[in-house]
């Protein structure tokens, strides 16, 4: 058995089967948390970093489970991702963010994250134009983020996907930028509208040089290429004057807001007026 190596003896170590059970009851409960009402979606402000403006929401998902309380989603999107229920999950999420901003008295952006397999699945692209046409949603309002790991499997795929929902009017913002598998050739060769720099290289801005520069560098590569860029996991003042005079031009963060649920940002959406 020692020939089968390391990896063969973790498996057979309790642990690591309580881990297994642990992961396919999550998935067993993944797969009953929509039909449940489990899950829901918070919506984290997009300001312009000169005045504060908020441009939009960027849509993240939530899953309260009736046990375990809330689980994040570095738990349950890849359960998601890796069993295929993103794929139901996601269009849920599609359809409900569509909805709510159909509603909207102000048109605000929205931005939804879209996983890899959703990317690459038979569809994707006609699901979402089904929705702005259920929805009347004007497509110039939705922007799908998307990670550099949706480009790698197949990247034909990825391409003709993401040139028919540029077709379609609704932007493509590249997600986690500077992590993962980045490459700058992936800026040259799919049709990306905005980058979003990762929130790892903003959080350090003050404490490593390394990441200032680079920071400074997607700042001059987003110019250069005539895309706007943000920053996200803007959490101090200091680092929104950082970004400020950087040319930095929208960002995001816990200093403009938390995501919240849609109810407790209805003055933001609809003025004044009481909704
Ligand atoms: P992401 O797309 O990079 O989302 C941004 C994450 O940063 C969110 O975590 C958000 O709550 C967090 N964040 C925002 N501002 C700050 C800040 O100032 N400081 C810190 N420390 N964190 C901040 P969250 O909501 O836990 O989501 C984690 C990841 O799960 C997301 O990363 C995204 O990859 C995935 N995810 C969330 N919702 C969806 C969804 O509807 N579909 C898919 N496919 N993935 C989703
Ligand atoms: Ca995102
Ligand atoms: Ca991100
Ligand atoms: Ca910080």
């Amino acid at each position: 058995a020692k020939l089968e190596g390391k990896g063969t003896f973790r498996f057979f170590e309790p642990a690591m089967g309580a881990q297994i059970r642990e992961r396919r009851s999550m998935e067993h409960d993944l797969r009953n948390a929509l039909e449940n009402g489990e899950l829901s979606l918070v919506y984290q402000p997009q300001a312009r970093v000169e005045s504060g403006r908020v441009l939009g929401f960027e849509v993240l998902l939530r899953w309260n489970h009736p046990v375990r309380g809330a689980v994040p989603p570095s738990v349950f999107i890849p359960i998601a991702e890796e069993s295929g229920l993103i794929l139901k999950i996601g269009e849920w999420v599609m359809r409900q963010v569509c909805q709510e901003a159909a509603a909207w008295q102000r048109p605000l952006n929205i931005a939804v994250n879209v996983s890899p397999l959703q990317l690459s699945s038979e569809g994707f692209a006609s699901m979402v134009r089904h929705i702005l046409d259920e929805t009347r949603l004007s497509p110039e309002r939705l922007e799908i983020e998307i990670t550099e790991t949706a480009l790698i499997r197949d990247p034909n795929r990825a391409l003709s996907a993401l040139e028919k929902l540029k077709a379609l009017g609704i932007n493509i913002a590249m997600d986690d930028f500077g992590t993962g598998y980045s490459s700058l050739s992936n800026l040259q060769n799919f049709p990306f509208d905005k980058i979003k720099i990762d929130r790892s290289f903003i959080q350090a801005v003050h404490t490593k040089p390394q990441a200032a520069a680079i920071v400074r560098a997607v700042l001059g590569l987003g110019r250069g290429l005539g895309l706007p860029v943000i920053a996200e996991g803007v959490e101090t003042s200091e680092e929104l004057r950082f970004l400020g005079l950087e040319g930095c031009v929208e960002a995001q963060g816990y200093l403009f807001g938390r995501p919240a649920p849609i109810t407790e940002l209805t003055s933001l959406i609809f003025g004044n007026a009481v909704a």
